[in-house]
């Protein structure tokens, strides 16, 4: 019998033909709700699911009698219940390492337009009100030589803290990582307990995954902690954040500037204050959006689903639990 795939994200021709070749595949690459009619239909058939961004529940999975994988385009597994999917013996699959160094360069492109108030500044050029020099009241503050604070250490983490201590000479310092006796060694890295991190690093980048541990893991009390004039960079998820809390830090001065890449809700609310804030810099979740690390990306899960629907090992699994049982 021929195994169904349903495509729920957008990946190249060549991709889609080469799934085509082994699979009966349901190409739905607008879906934007898990409500939608034609998902449905398609789900009630897949063997496979290949895309990104929606949140698969238990519920949505009582829909997919016959599912066996998930191909997730991405690195983070927080919009699936991956407890409940091994107890189906549902095998997940993601993409790490593939986006890695790109999603580090939208970290320091955060850390850069953040602390150099670069995208305020190119406003002010836009708006035609650059009309002398600029006074003190809108200088940035140095990157280079500064010292970054990591709060996650994993594969984004070092890559991150690698550009700083390599190409900025800054001084790396992190927490919420077991130790990483080998990053000590190539650039100095130096672990430290989250409140001391909090309280001695100019630019705090948060990498640590979406999970129970680490929802809200920054709130009123954590940017209170942080120094005066430090800036907060968050390339992970959105939730990760108390965003009400991180409202009025920015608004009353506790939090000097934040760097955006993920929201609380994504896309952003229209009437979030979050853009107008001058001391803001909000990306629309870019981390790894390149022609090059989306291509691979989607080509990473179609590998993935190819090899895991014949019954080979998958490159990427996450629970592995489902291929020993
Ligand atoms: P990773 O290699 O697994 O690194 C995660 C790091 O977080 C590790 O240092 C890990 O500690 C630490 N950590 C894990 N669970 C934790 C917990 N419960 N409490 C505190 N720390 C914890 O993952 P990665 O590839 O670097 O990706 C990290 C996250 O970035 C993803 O999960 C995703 O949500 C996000 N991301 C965002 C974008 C974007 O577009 N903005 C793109 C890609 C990824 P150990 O070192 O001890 O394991």
């Amino acid at each position: 019998m021929t195994k169904r795939i349903l495509v729920f994200r957008q990946i190249s021709d060549e991709q889609l033909s080469a799934l085509k070749q082994d699979f009966s595949v349901d190409y739905l690459p607008d879906t934007a709700s898990v409500e939608d009619p034609a998902f449905l239909d398609a789900l009630a058939h897949a063997h496979g699911l290949v895309g990104s961004s929606l949140a698969i529940t238990p519920a949505l999975l009582d829909r997919a009698p016959h599912l066996e994988t998930i191909a997730s385009i991405s690195v983070g597994y927080d919009n699936y219940p991956v407890d409940e999917l091994t107890r189906r013996g549902i095998l997940l699959c993601n993409t790490p390492d593939v986006l890695t160094e790109t999603t580090a360069d939208t970290g320091f492109l955060l850390i850069m337009c953040t602390a150099r108030r670069a995208i305020e500044l190119a406003q002010l050029i836009k708006e035609g009100n650059w009309t002398e020099s600029i006074g003190s009241d809108l200088y940035g503050s140095d990157v280079h030589g500064k010292t970054l604070g990591m709060v996650g250490m994993g594969r984004i983490g070092a890559a991150v803290a690698r550009r700083g201590a390599l190409g900025f000479g800054m001084k790396i310092l992190y927490t919420k990582a077991s130790p990483k006796p080998e990053l000590e060694r190539e650039f100095g890295a130096k672990r430290r307990e989250f409140d001391q991190l909090l309280a001695e690093a100019d630019i705090v980048c948060v990498t640590v995954p979406l999970s129970a541990e680490t929802e809200k893991l920054f709130g009123a009390r954590e940017f209170a902690q942080m120094k005066p004039g430090a800036c907060f960079i968050n390339i992970a998820r959105g939730k990760v954040v108390d965003e009400a809390a991180m409202i009025e830090a920015l608004g009353d001065g506790t939090l000097h500037a934040a760097g955006l890449d993920v929201f609380e809700h994504e896309p952003l609310a229209a009437d979030s204050p979050l853009p107008q804030m001058n001391n803001v810099v909000a990306l629309p979740h870019i981390g790894s959006a390149t022609h090059e690390t989306r291509t691979a990306m989607a080509q990473r899960a179609v590998d993935n689903i190819r090899l895991a629907l014949r019954g080979e090992r998958p490159i990427s699994p996450v629970n592995e639990e489902v291929l020993k049982g």
